[in-house]
């Protein structure tokens, strides 16, 4: 059987490329501008027009709703936001634990949109469960259990090598922890879903529609341009073609394999009955899921950067991605040695020299964005997307200063990424050094993270 390689990505196998809607037929106004139709756009569509019901609202769309990431990713619907640690560091430990309590409360935000707006995105919520498969992966996860504890998640419980098998067999475990803030998704069924929640509302969504130039009250198209006061660029990984921004959020490759729905005994071999969000403690990380039809999806990093912010070709990816991400499947779950890889793809996130996400609305320009969420967008970007909302309404007079607006990811700005080749030598020099981390210390069994890892770490201006 061969694997399909590209198609955007296995999430669109079971219904094929969605046909885009109407493109913008020429020059027109509206309230608000929402420029990229992945899960950002479209939540702050949503909230904005339940909001304040007469707003004029126009998504325009590169490709179609759920093109991007949102229609690509791992489907790890959690409690993870970039950037916690330095916020910490800039406003206080008090700012950042109310982030990541806001966090927290937005998987079950999303959960309960979802079911209120009868979206079926084969949502289970069965926590997160992270690994450990070596010493210095346990000695990591400890940290990082102590760290999560300390920003307040009391929830969250440490677990023994047979702790955490008994939740899922991964060969190697020498340790896990458990938070409950996670639920597994299916990616493109909650954007398209999403896509048509705002329509039924009222927002005027024009796909094959990309926005070449946004200018203060315009976004520019090759069909015409909308003026409106608000301008929201949700554009993430894709931001750095618009111009003017090219080194502003560097385009990370993420790619994933999807097997072929593995059978019963295969199942036995693994557990993971309670389909829990997976992943590991290792530098360039793994992360994966049980998807509702039984196959696992697991991605990586792969080829980490494009020469030139360059993306995919519709999510196709290299041959040796395909084979390095099956290699990490074989050896965290031997019995899948057999199995067919039914699809493999790619897509793009949004990193931010500094690695934090934020939000912000100019208020002179009417200018406003949100993202660089690096790999946890899923939940990250409906609560981005009700903090532009509130400042959206705070600007116009029509809200108040609210909670999300006083959190300190608001207005946070970043300096620009280095011009090439500095990027792609960077870039990638720092993931040869995480792949070169992994292997290290699997065959050291020390409990010291590699030095080559925290160069990387210190480079990559993560800490
Ligand atoms: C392979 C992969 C796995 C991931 N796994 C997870 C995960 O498990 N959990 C998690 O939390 N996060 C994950 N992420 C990240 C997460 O998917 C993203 O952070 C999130 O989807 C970002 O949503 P967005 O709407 O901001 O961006 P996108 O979904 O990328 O949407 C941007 C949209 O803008 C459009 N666009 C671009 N340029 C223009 C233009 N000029 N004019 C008009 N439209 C434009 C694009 O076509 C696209 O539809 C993953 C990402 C990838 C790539």
């Amino acid at each position: 059987m061969t694997t399909v390689n590209g198609g955007i990505s296995f999430w669109y196998a079971g219904t094929g490329i969605p046909v885009p809607r109407e493109p913008l037929p020429g020059d027109g106004d509206a309230d608000v501008v929402i420029v990229g139709g992945g899960y950002t756009g479209l939540w702050t569509a949503y909230y904005l027009k339940k909001a304040a019901p007469f707003l004029r609202i126009t998504v325009l769309e590169a490709r179609f709703c759920g093109y991007g990431a949102s229609g690509r990713n791992g489907g790890w619907l959690y409690n993870g936001i970039a950037g916690r640690d330095r916020y910490a560091r800039l406003h206080g430990h008090d700012a950042a634990v109310a982030l990541q309590r806001a966090m927290n409360d937005t998987v079950g935000e999303v959960v309960a949109v979802a079911a209120r707006e009868g979206i079926d995105a084969d949502i289970h919520q069965g926590g997160v469960l992270e690994v450990a498969c070596s010493p210095a992966q346990l000695a990591r996860l400890k940290a990082y259990h102590e760290a999560e504890t300390a920003f307040g998640e009391k929830d969250r419980v440490l677990l023994g090598a047979a702790e955490s098998a008994r939740r899922v067999r991964v060969a190697g475990t020498v340790g896990g922890t458990w938070t409950p803030h996670g639920a597994r998704v299916h990616p493109v069924k909650l954007v398209q879903g999403l896509a048509a929640a705002v329509e039924r509302l009222g927002v005027t969504l024009h796909e094959s529609t990309p926005v070449t130039e946004i200018r203060p009250r315009h976004a520019v198209t090759p069909y015409g341009t909308v003026r409106a006061p608000y301008i929201l660029r949700c554009t993430e990984g894709f931001t750095a073609s618009l111009r003017g921004q090219r080194r502003t959020w560097l385009p990370m490759n993420s790619s994933m394999i999807a097997t072929e729905p593995l059978p019963p005994e295969v199942w036995a071999t693994i557990g993971w009955d309670g389909a829990e969000t997976l992943g590991d403690m290792a530098h360039a990380y793994m992360y994966a899921q049980r998807t509702a039809d039984g196959r696992i999806a697991l991605g990586g990093r792969g080829v980490p950067y494009r020469f030139g912010s360059r993306t995919d070709s519709d999510g196709r990816t290299s041959a040796a991605t395909v084979a390095a991400l099956r290699e990490i499947l074989v050896r965290l779950f031997p019995a899948t040695a057999g199995a067919a890889i039914d699809h493999a793809w790619s897509g793009v996130l949004g990193v931010p020299r500094d690695w934090c996400a934020s939000v912000q609305l100019d208020r002179t320009t009417g200018l406003g964005w949100a993202g660089g969420y690096v790999g946890s967008g899923v939940a990250t970007s409906n609560l981005a997307a009700r903090t532009l909302c509130d400042l959206v309404r705070l600007d116009s007079g029509q809200g108040q200063r609210t909670a999300l607006t006083g959190l300190p990811w608001v207005g946070h700005r970043v300096r620009r990424w280095e011009p090439e080749p500095f990027r792609w030598a960077g870039v990638h020099g720092l993931y040869a050094a995480y792949r070169a981390a992994d292997r290290r210390e699997r065959a050291a069994r020390s409990t010291r993270t590699d030095v080559l890892a925290r160069w990387a770490d210190r480079l990559a201006g993560r800490h």
